[in-house]
């Protein structure tokens, strides 16, 4: 078989679910936006919820019907884009927070859904989702008297811990927010790393959860499995794939594994410097990445391995990323659909 294989590791999910809860004395919810960042959302959750976690959050309402189906009743589901035209019935059905976002969304959210429960998202300067300053002003005495459950906020920079946008944030999420007694929640995977003024009463982590950046202790999650179709020898001098950018420096043994582009593995990756594994060997990747076909320089093994793994321990989502000259989040939700996928735990 032919199928490339990504083992998902729960207990590790798990475990840095705990190691960032030990980091607070707040609450901490889980981000499974995305399918849970590509990885299953259902799956994801299930595991958390067992663990502890009894909030989590998504990015649109249909996201949070497919989480509501995986987990059942009980654990809180919140929906960062709030209440949008024609979410209603979602939004009661499957019984979904929305963090309402605008003066629009909480008309829209009182007037069809009364009494339902509802958060509010405030923008404390990264201009992207929630409400500013100045429409907070004069709204908030209608929205508090509804008794909304969260006030939140979410930080721009918060993976770089002096950048001053930081304090910056803080500040503005503070004078919205003193003073009001419904719990808030300001801090992501990189704000739970800021100390306990970013702490709140909620925190949020994504990424740190699957084992990635900013969290640096965080246990890597995905394993990815990359079956060899073909092995060749080469002579000194040929080349290898499209546009023959790697030639041959003396005679070599290139594997052939079945994934590529069109699996998330970015083409841009080989401009870095990305090794497969044979075990715990590493073997250079050559030539460019194809729609589904990688090429390995596995001439330094003692054997011809029949998989090589690209992503392990040693080379994490973040390792990648660099390569590709993007970041850990984007190779996660970019994986494909055509692994077999193996959860542990
Ligand atoms: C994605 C997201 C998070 C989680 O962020 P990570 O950096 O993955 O921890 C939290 N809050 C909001 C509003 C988000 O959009």
């Amino acid at each position: 078989m032919s199928t490339a294989r990504l083992t998902i590791n729960l207990d590790a999910l798990v475990t840095n679910w705990r190691n960032l809860n030990t980091k607070t004395n707040c609450e901490t919810a889980a981000v499974v936006k995305a399918n849970g960042y590509g990885l299953d959302s259902g799956r994801v959750a299930t595991a958390l919820a067992k663990a502890g976690a009894r909030n989590f959050f998504v990015a649109i309402a249909e996201e949070g019907v497919a989480l509501r189906r995986a987990l059942g009743p009980g654990p809180g589901i919140s929906v960062f884009s709030g209440h949008m035209e024609g979410d209603a019935k979602l939004l009661r059905d499957f019984q979904l927070t929305p963090m309402l976002n605008s003066l629009d969304q909480m008309l829209r959210h009182f007037e069809a859904l009364p009494g339902h429960p509802f958060g509010v998202q405030l923008d404390s300067g990264m201009n992207r989702l929630g409400m500013e300053p100045g429409e907070w002003a004069a709204v908030r005495d209608i929205a508090l008297g509804q008794n909304p459950v969260l006030l939140m906020s979410h930080l721009a920079c918060a993976d770089e811990p002096d950048h001053p946008m930081n304090p910056q944030q803080l500040k503005a999420f503070q004078e919205m927010t003193d003073g009001i007694e419904v719990p808030r929640s300001l801090s992501a995977t990189g704000g739970m790393l800021l100390g306990r003024d970013y702490h709140f009463d909620l925190c949020r982590p994504g990424i740190g959860l699957y084992g990635g950046r900013p969290f640096g202790d965080a246990l890597p999650v995905v394993q990815l499995d990359l079956p060899v179709i073909q092995i060749r020898d080469l002579m000194p001098g040929e080349t290898v794939g499209y546009g023959n950018t790697w030639t041959a420096p003396r005679q070599c043994r290139i594997a052939t594994v079945a994934a590529g582009y069109a699996d998330g593995l970015l083409r841009r990756m080989t401009d870095g410097d990305i090794k497969a594994y044979a075990g715990a060997t590493p073997c250079p990747v050559v030539g460019r990445i194809s729609m589904d076909l990688i090429t390995i320089d596995v001439t330094d093994l003692s054997e011809d391995p029949a998989v090589l793994t690209l992503l392990n321990e040693q080379q994490t989502v973040d390792t990648l990323a660099d390569a590709a000259g993007t970041i850990g989040y984007e190779i996660l939700t970019s994986l494909g659909a055509r692994y077999a996928r193996t959860y542990q735990g």
